[in-house]
């Protein structure tokens, strides 16, 4: 598959750069693109939910496999593990973001504001995407 098919499945899709795009994650209400998709000199289509959903999740909500990921031509590819895939700009736009929210946050609690269960949620989810972008930043995914 190339990355045409996966990207004709999404919507509001943003180009970052030469095989690499963001979008809306699929497999979670997604308000801000969390979802990072790159295209492989070979051919091969890598996705990252930075918001934790993961690949299996992502395909399955636009009815794609794992085996959709690789390229239909044989031995184009060398399995080779892919270090550090993710542009650090498409990171650090979500660690930014996150990092906005969590300030916000933290500005209502100073003026003497308190936080809703909602907010509570969606701080825990800041925590966990920042996480994520420090594992992503160092090759672990
Ligand atoms: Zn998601």
């Amino acid at each position: 598959m190339s990355a045409e098919k996966l990207l004709s499945l999404l919507h509001n899709i943003r180009q970052t750069g030469r095989g690499r795009w963001i979008a809306p994650c699929p497999a979670h209400d997604d308000r801000r693109p969390s979802l990072a998709i790159r295209e492989l000199d070979d051919g091969r289509v890598l996705i990252h939910d930075f918001a934790g959903c993961s690949t299996r999740d992502v395909l399955a909500a636009v009815g794609l496999t794992l085996e959709d990921l690789f390229p239909e031509r044989q031995g184009g590819y060398t399995g080779a593990k892919e270090l550090r895939p993710w542009a650090a700009i498409d990171v650090l736009r979500c660690v930014a973001f996150e990092a906005l929210l969590v300030s916000i946050s933290a500005n209502n609690i100073a003026k003497g504001g308190t936080v809703s269960e909602f907010d509570r949620k969606r701080l825990f989810v800041a925590a966990s995407r920042l996480q994520a972008a420090v594992e992503v930043a160092n090759g672990d995914t």
